[in-house]
């Protein structure tokens, strides 16, 4: 049987219905080189379908062997709840990695937070990771070239030549990145670079019960996920710093940073 056959099969064991074959056949990364050798992986997230369980956080964590209880992780889930004064509250709890069960909003030092239903006007989440960006602050800054791109347009570290010095971290203007508390290194989201390398998708699309976060390649133009991105209003963060982000969003609320 081929992979893609076997990837095909086992697809409704795994996934059930909530990740459709035709979008798995698009991540065989040798047929879409083969077709089009100029692969570049993107990402999109729908705001409109995260509902904040939290099972993606969980899934990276668990893949990329980021300790659990360790304040750091590679991706996040953040809360937005909008008031009729015009308040913006916004939390993330442990990254969302046990997801949102509770009303209450987390305000750190000043404690927990109740807004009454009839007071809000507007609530939802909004996953994080890294934007991969086609100009990357981060990797213009390190001084040893440990951070760099690949060809198909991931960011990477590589922690054999990272020296700790974290201008990465600093440079970087979505604060994604962190040192890695055990091996003592910057460290970030790959897209699961080792996965979609060989035919996968992320640990956290793979996760997402709802569909919200989705792995395109954006050079092609039959990829369902590019479609998405070229035809519908997609957005991404913080354009004005010039990194060209190629992580997008749709329904992406101007409050968000
Ligand atoms: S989001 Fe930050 S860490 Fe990721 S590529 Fe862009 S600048 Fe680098
Ligand atoms: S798994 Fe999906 S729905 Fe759940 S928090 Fe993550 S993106 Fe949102």
């Amino acid at each position: 049987m081929k992979r893609r056959d076997f990837i095909k099969s086992t697809a409704v064991f795994v996934s059930g219905a909530a990740v459709s074959t035709s979008a798995l056949v698009m991540l065989d990364p040798q047929e879409v080189l083969a077709e089009n050798p100029e692969l570049r992986w993107g990402f999109l997230v729908d705001t409109l379908k995260c509902v904040g369980c939290g099972m993606c956080v969980k899934a990276c964590k668990l893949e990329n062997d980021i300790p659990y209880d360790a304040n750091v992780t590679r991706t996040w889930v953040e809360r937005y709840v909008m008031t009729r004064d015009g308040e913006v509250f916004k939390d993330c709890p442990k990254g969302a990695r046990d997801g949102y069960t509770s009303k209450l909003i987390d305000e750190n030092a000043s404690g927990m937070k109740l807004v009454s239903d009839k007071d809000i006007t507007q609530a939802f989440f909004v996953p994080k990771l890294c934007n991969h960006c086609e100009l990357p602050a981060c990797v213009q800054v390190c001084p040893v070239g440990a951070t760099y791109g690949t060809k198909d347009g991931v960011v990477l570290i590589d922690r054999t030549w990272c020296i700790g010095c974290g201008y990465c971290i600093m440079a970087c203007p979505y604060g994604v990145r962190f040192f890695h508390p055990v091996v003592h290194t910057a460290d970030k989201c790959t897209l699961c670079y080792h996965r979609i390398s060989n035919g996968g998708n992320t640990a956290c699309a793979q996760a997402c019960p709802f569909g919200a976060r989705k792995l395109a390649n954006l050079r092609d133009h039959k990829d369902p996920v590019t479609k998405i991105i070229m035809t519908q209003r997609v957005g991404v963060l913080r354009p004005e710093y010039g990194t060209k982000p190629q992580c997008y969003y749709i329904g992406l609320n101007e409050e968000v940073r």
